[in-house]
């Protein structure tokens, strides 16, 4: 066990004996792309403690329409909600950049963060970012337009990937970003058009960084602020 892999930035910000008690509860996860789990409305059992990779936490509709609510790199862990009380899932989780997870029973986490204050405060202070970008997340959606959240969205995965190529279909990306998939196909051109990124047969390349900033709306700088400066 002592060998699992551990680069979330949650877990390396607890003490080593708080770490330790955590980690003897936990298991390895590997994940792939296309992998997806939970669905809405199931009680949430387990939580998942990214190392790398990325899941995105995507909202279904009764119609089949979906819209990403939130994404989890290394900095976060899934099932926010269900450290503290037993809760269960709105959302189905989908990984789109293979990597892997240390997952724990949401039950076991309950025990072990009434125990320890020093865990309640990192747990505690991701939930709250977390509840901040969800709070941004609705007005975003309404006021900006659909190259400037793909942009942000962008960014957000490439600040969780390791290089500048995302690999992704226009079907996947019209699912995060709640349109349809021409829709995905003209923000990628308008993207394309100001040098910010290539995009061929589901390969995003990110091209200029400074240029995809640029073409992002505000909420990029915000979110990630409340979520990366933990
Ligand atoms: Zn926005």
């Amino acid at each position: 066990m002592t060998n699992i892999s551990q680069r979330n930035d949650l877990l390396s910000q607890l003490d080593p004996q708080t770490r330790a008690d955590l980690i003897l509860s936990m298991s390895d996860f590997d994940f792939e792309a296309g992998h997806e789990f939970g669905e809405v409305g199931d009680d949430i059992s387990h939580i998942y403690f990214v190392n790398h990779g990325i899941i995105s936490a995507v909202a279904m509709m009764e119609d089949g329409q979906s819209a990403e609510a939130y994404m989890v790199g290394c900095e976060g862990f899934t099932g926010v909600t269900a450290w503290q009380v037993p809760s269960e899932t709105s959302v189905r989780f989908f990984c789109h950049l293979a990597g892997n997870a240390l997952r724990i029973k949401a039950a076991k986490l309950r025990e072990l963060a009434s125990e320890s204050e020093a865990l309640r405060a990192v747990l505690a202070g991701y939930s709250a970012a977390l509840q901040i970008e969800l709070e941004q997340t609705a007005p975003c959606n309404a006021i900006h337009s659909v190259p400037q959240r793909f942009a942000k969205w962008l960014l957000r995965a490439h600040d969780r990937a390791n290089g500048d190529t995302l690999f992704m279909t226009q079907d996947f990306l019209a699912k995060m970003l709640g349109v349809q998939r021409t829709t995905v196909s003209d923000a990628a051109q308008t993207l394309a058009a100001t040098g910010a990124i290539s995009y061929s047969r589901g390969k995003v390349h990110i091209k200029n960084r400074s240029a995809l900033e640029r073409a992002s709306c505000e909420c990029y700088v915000a979110q990630e602020a409340d979520i990366v400066d933990l």
